[in-house]
């Protein structure tokens, strides 16, 4: 069911672990509202401006660390879009990802752990 197991990213770069309340880099979004007077009257237009959405994710504390260090940047290798708390947002779907990869992770070294008594090791 699962699609080759690297497509989604469970791992925080900056922790090298899985993801631990995942804070995903969606956009950064500048609002620059500008007041402008047509005939007497006051018009206020919003221009909004957006940069990235390069969508990767981190764990919480590791984004929130990072960013007070003073880098504005994706910390993801080859990435470098700017990122911020701001256009980040805690993304609970990959939050439910990692729980049930947890699990089967744990599920797995169970079963390992069984196996491992009937396993033959041929050597040579
Ligand atoms: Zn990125």
């Amino acid at each position: 069911m699962e699609v080759s197991g690297m497509t989604v990213n469970l791992r925080c770069p900056l922790l090298q672990r899985y993801l631990k309340e995942p804070t995903t880099s969606y956009v950064l979004c500048q609002t620059i509202p500008r007041p402008a007077d047509v005939f007497g009257r006051t018009i206020l237009t919003v221009f909004v401006t957006c940069r990235t959405e390069c969508r990767h994710s981190y764990s919480r504390v590791a984004i929130v660390d990072y960013l007070r260090r003073g880098t504005k940047q994706c910390p993801m290798p080859g990435c470098g879009q700017p990122v911020s708390l701001s256009g980040s947002q805690r993304d609970e779907e990959l939050e439910a990802s990692v729980r049930a990869a947890q699990r089967r992770e744990v599920m797995a070294t169970r079963v390992s752990v069984d196996v491992s008594d009937e396993d033959d090791e041929v050597v040579g």
